[in-house]
């Protein structure tokens, strides 16, 4: 269990703070199942820090409170550059005579700040940063954040607190309120309210599907004292493995901290955290304790806050559109407007809600953002510019397309078109079957999908298999008046659609356009089925779901996964998943499970899945060497592909069995070297099974996504 921590651990370190994973993510999955197993089996063993705390654990009723010592300040912030000078003549004046000091420029992270406490090493209580004085323990929120160790190194003090800026990455963002209004949920408003709600959420297993992330930057009460400088203690946060600013300099003087204020600015969109300034601070620590603090903030460092970046346009018209699930999202058509080095004509309103709630009507002077930098956002009606006679905005009570009666679905926010046959939902189903991760029909793209929905060439994305292509080159798919064939580019449609025949499952799962189901989740499943017929039935997907119901919180697995699992059978159970199925099988296509790459392709233990498990007489790095060398894959706990699992000393009676369940053969380590000396054997070069001056296994090649 120990070494299963351990491995978990290490391979979250490397996946989340490193970005270099090197295990598929099935074999990480595997690794987190037998641990979940084996903590089941002997709770008296189980690491109170066990990685498997982060995603399970019980709902929280209401967090305790937590008084933070010291307080948690905030910063003194300014806005204009001559502050910033005042600031430095300020610390001329207040530095003990003689003092030397250098600054630190830092990005201003826009999240919720937090302190981490770790207690021998191991991080036993996360906290909000509340009023300062008392906030709110979220431990078992913040365990499912996976850049934060929960355990540090040897090297790190037994007792630390440090503290930093939980936030929410801008793409995860975008992804979030996309599936949230894709769902009928509420999108938030930004990445930061974003991150707050999650943190706030009294259900981890719902947190540990949010894109969180943290940037540590501070000394908390206890562990830091012996760092000269801040630059210093970054660096050792960085190595204990704690998530530090990708971005910091350390300048000398005030003329070099401002230029590096302005470098932050210029790069202040391509981080992957939303930031709202930058932070200046004196690097030498000792000099802290002299400059003291006001009862708000610290003396020794200072925010500077970039101009919000916000952009006056005039609201035109509210037109809705209609998306692959019959989702009616209004959309804003604004005079074009520049903002954050673009040009600006379009932007979501979210649903008929925030509209109300914002009181947005067509013609107003409206102030627009970017929300995460990324989406363009109404941030506010400046209500002095109304015109008179403007009414409050009506959301339309048909779909603007089929004209079928928009309903409220119960427990959502959003307004659907319920018409299955609603030629809008149509169009954006047959872009996304299609788009580049699902079929990657290159040639059909969202206009020509309106276009060959509008004329009735398609009734359904399975339409594309029987085509008349020849036909299709003479349809016209200019704009009014420019008049253009689709010509050659219908040969180009009909070659990527037979290509598509041969695709993996999962691109055919994802290509569907389950609810729930994007891209990783389709991987998921798919893994689990050898054919897509099989998925109709599938006994896999009913195990996640009586598992889910049965073990309730014991048995974690993503929750997306057992809403994908109802999703999937939900699909296939009903009258269009029916007929879509039989169509395809009529059409003789039945996309088989994606061949996991195999790198090893030479020995006799060519392609063959290893475990090294119990005490062995060897150090299990020697003969990871050594199975690697004979092409062997080693892999960090059993899985349908495991081919031998080297049992030593001390193996338990259940792994063997599961084991020999997955159609592993069990073997002990005599076995394994009378292996290897085939190997030797067969090796040309006469490698020896325990050379040591061999060069270590290369990094194997990844099948992760
Ligand atoms: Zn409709």
């Amino acid at each position: 269990m120990a070494h299963l921590v351990a491995e978990i651990n290490r391979n979250d370190r490397l996946y989340y703070v490193e970005a270099r994973p090197v295990i598929p993510d099935a074999e990480y999955d595997a690794m987190y199942e037998e641990l979940l197993a084996l903590e089941r089996e002997h709770p008296e063993f189980k690491d109170p820090n066990s990685p498997t705390l982060r995603v399970s654990g019980e709902p929280i009723s209401g967090f305790a409170q937590v008084r933070h010592s010291p307080p948690m300040k905030s910063l003194d912030k300014c806005y204009e550059k001559g502050d910033l000078m005042q600031f430095d003549a300020f610390l001329s004046r207040e530095m003990p005579s003689g003092a030397k000091w250098r600054y630190v420029v830092e990005p201003k992270v826009d999240g919720v700040s937090m302190s981490l406490l770790y207690e021998d090493r191991r991080l036993v209580r996360a906290a909000t940063r509340g009023n300062g004085e008392v906030g709110d323990d979220v431990t078992q929120n913040v365990r499912t954040i996976r850049s934060i160790p929960k355990t540090l190194p040897d090297d790190a003090p037994d007792e630390i607190e440090v503290r930093g800026e939980v936030y929410m990455t801008r793409d995860g963002f975008a992804r979030l309120n996309a599936a949230l209004e894709e769902s009928g949920g509420e999108a938030f408003m930004n990445p930061r309210n974003a991150c707050a709600g999650s943190l706030k959420l009294l259900d981890p297993k719902v947190v540990a599907g949010r894109p969180l992330d943290m940037v540590v930057y501070n000394s908390g009460g206890v562990g830091c004292d012996g760092f000269a400088t801040h630059e210093e203690m970054i660096a050792a946060f960085a190595r204990w493995g704690l998530p530090v600013s990708p971005w910091i300099r350390v300048v000398d003087g005030m003329e070099a901290a401002l230029a590096a204020i302005d470098e932050l600015g210029g790069r202040r969109h391509g981080f992957r955290f939303e930031i709202d300034g930058a932070v200046l601070k004196v690097n030498e620590r000792p000099l802290y304790d002299a400059l003291g603090a006001t009862a708000h903030s610290p003396r020794w460092a200072r925010a500077y806050k970039y101009a919000p970046e916000r952009a006056e346009t005039v609201l035109r018209a509210i037109t809705v559109q209609v998306g692959r699930t019959g989702v009616l999202t209004p959309v804003a058509e604004l005079e074009p407007v520049e903002l954050a080095g673009s040009v600006i004509s379009r932007a979501t309103l979210h649903n008929a809600e925030q509209i109300a709630a914002q009181d947005i009507r067509v013609g107003d002077h409206v102030w627009l953002v970017k929300a995460g930098d990324v989406i363009p956002a109404i941030d506010g009606v400046i209500k002095e510019k109304r015109q008179e006679g403007s009414a409050p905005y009506v959301f339309p009570a048909v779909c603007p397309v089929c004209g079928a009666a928009a309903e409220r679905v119960d427990g959502e926010v959003a307004m659907r078109c319920r018409n299955p046959g609603c030629p809008a939902q149509l169009q954006r189903r047959l872009e996304h079957f299609a788009s580049r991760n699902a079929l990657d029909i290159k040639a059909l793209g969202g206009r020509i999908a309106d276009i060959l929905v509008e004329k009735g060439i398609v009734r359904d994305p399975l339409d594309l298999f029987t085509l008349d292509y020849a036909a299709l080159a003479e349809l016209n798919v200019g704009e009014d008046g420019a008049p253009r064939k689709f010509g050659r580019n219908a040969a180009v449609m009909r070659e990527a659609v037979e290509a598509a025949r041969a695709l993996p499952l999962d691109r055919w799962l994802f290509a569907i356009g389950i609810p729930q189901v994007g891209a990783t989740v389709a991987k998921d499943i798919a893994a689990e089925h050898e054919r897509f017929s099989d998925l109709a039935d599938s006994p896999v997907l009913r195990n996640v779901i009586e598992n889910d119901a049965k073990k309730g919180r014991e048995r974690k697995i993503l929750e997306i996964k057992v809403e994908a699992a109802k999703a999937v059978l939900g699909f296939f159970a009903g009258e269009y998943g029916k007929s879509f199925l039989a169509r395809m099988l009529s059409l003789g296509i039945d996309p088989r499970r994606a061949e996991r790459e195999q790198v090893a392709t030479a020995g006799p233990l060519a392609g063959a899945g290893c475990v090294l498990t119990g005490t062995l007489s060897r150090p299990r790095g020697e003969y990871a060497a050594m199975i690697e060398k004979a092409g062997g894959i080693v892999q960090g706990a059993v899985t349908s592909k495991t081919r031998y699992l080297i049992a030593g000393a001390n193996v338990g009676a259940t792994k063997t069995a599961k084991a020999r369940a997955l159609g592993t053969e069990v073997i002990d380590e005599a076995r394994l070297l009378e292996l290897l000396g085939a190997a030797a054997q067969a090796a040309p070069e006469g490698a020896a099974p325990d050379a040591a001056d061999e060069e270590p296994p290369a990094v194997r090649q990844q099948t992760l996504f």
